[in-house]
Parts: C-alpha cells; structure tokens; sequence
C-alpha cells in the first residue's frame, strides 16, 4: 500500500497513544498491510477497543465476550456503537486463515461470540487476571510455590481481550499484520483464551515480555519442572517469536 498515505492517517491518530512509540517496522515486500481502505475504520476500531477496555475495566475486560463489547459500546458515549462495516471487518479478522500472515498455530476460539463460563475461571488475586480453576489454576499455585519471585502476568483472555492486544500491535506496526503476528497470536488464535498463561519475574516489568526473560534465574528453575512446558520455544512451528514467559497448559 501507499505508505505516505498510511502515515498521514496514522498522523491524525496520534492522541490514541499519548507518548506512543512506534515499534521498528522493519519491512518486507511480502508483508501484508491493513488496506488503504480499511485504515480509517481499523483505526476507529482500535480507538473503541482501547476506550471500552478503560469504561470495563482492565479486569473485567480480559473475559469480555463480543456481544458484551457490542452492548457497552452501544451503551457507553465514551466508547460508542460499532458501525455495520467495523463489525464486518472484525469478522473478517476472526474467520480468515493466518497462514497468510506466517501464523500456523491451531485455531483455539470457534466462534467470534463464544463466551468465558465464569463458573469455570477464579480472580488471581493482586494480578487483576483471572485463570481457569481446573488447570491452570492449579498448576499456578504449585509454580509459584516451587519458584520463588515470579507472579501472573496475564491469564485468560477472551476474543475481545486477544483483538485488543492484536490490533494494537498491528497499529504500532503501522499497519504491517504480518509483522504484528510475529509477536501476538492473531484474534481467535490464543492459547490464553483456554488456558495458557504468561509468568514474569517480580519487578521486571514489561522486560518480561522479551527474550531477556530466558536467561534469569527465575525461567531456568521453571525449566526443570516436570508439569510445565514453554509453548512458543525458539523457532516454533506456529511462527511466533521466542516468548520463554508463555506457560503451554493445553
Ligand atoms: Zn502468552
């Protein structure tokens, strides 16, 4: 696409972000970009997700399901109802096969209303995550009792919770999903959304969420126990980047 033109509307945008940084783009011929077309509405879209996550809540809005999103859109002036064509373009997003993108992991989440049975997940507390009770809460509690200093970074994440993160990647990418895919399992793609969950080392930070995470103390002892496996290991088969705080549950 015409990137001049991307820019100039990403341009407009930039009190979404305040103090944005956007992340080196590094790109590639064969990477495919949001359409010139679809820009303004994308951008639209990303701006009602990170406004709906502010009115729900942080908490509350990892378990959001679509419908709920739609309803307090509809309902909150702060938010405001998503228009036919942003919702045609979300179920595009969801429907549509990765493989395009070089993401080749399973599809976890079958439908874009499927919701989170809140008979099955409890609150961690002191995290603002929640955790499926049968799993991964259990192997949870015994991690942090075999491993000093590590807590929940995040845990379930519904569709809506995986769109948010995922569009918001591909803003910062300027556009560039194939490049935004490397480091988030597109929408409908997440193992977060049955059961994985991501551990970092207390005090760190957003340093948890990089390859540095790999050579602390702290993952090396994760590493030696027998119940827990690292699901995006370096080269992966799915495409993902190396994310050593990503605990494979499922
Ligand atoms: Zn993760």
């Amino acid at each position: 696409m015409d990137r001049r033109k991307f820019l100039k509307v990403f341009g407009t945008t930039t009190t979404l972000f305040t103090g944005s940084v956007f992340a080196d783009p590094f790109i590639s011929d064969k990477d495919i970009y949001i359409s010139k077309k679809e820009l303004p509405l994308f951008v639209s879209i990303v701006k009602k997700l990170n406004n709906a996550q502010r009115i729900i809540g942080y908490k509350n809005f990892t378990i959001i399901s679509f419908d709920k999103l739609l309803y307090y859109a509809r309902n909150y002036s702060q938010i405001g109802a998503f228009s036919k064509s942003e919702i045609a373009f979300i179920e595009k997003m969801f429907y549509e096969d990765p493989k395009k993108y070089h993401f080749f992991g399973k599809r976890t989440v079958k439908n874009l209303t499927d919701t989170i049975d809140k008979k099955h997940i409890a609150a961690i507390p002191k995290t603002g995550q929640y955790l499926f009770k049968e799993h991964s809460k259990k192997i949870y509690e015994q991690m942090i009792k075999d491993v000093d200093n590590i807590y929940l970074t995040s845990g379930i994440r519904s569709v809506v919770k995986q769109m948010k993160l995922q569009f918001n990647k591909i803003y910062a990418y300027k556009g560039n999903i194939t490049k935004a895919t490397f480091s988030i399992a597109p929408i409908g793609y997440s193992y977060h959304s049955i059961g994985d969950f991501d551990v970092g080392k207390i005090g760190w930070g957003a340093k948890n969420f990089t390859a540095s995470f790999g050579d602390t103390n702290e993952y090396k002892y994760i590493t030696k126990l027998k119940y827990i496996k690292i699901r995006y290991t370096k080269h992966n088969k799915d495409g993902i980047r190396y994310e050593p705080w990503h605990m494979k549950i499922v």
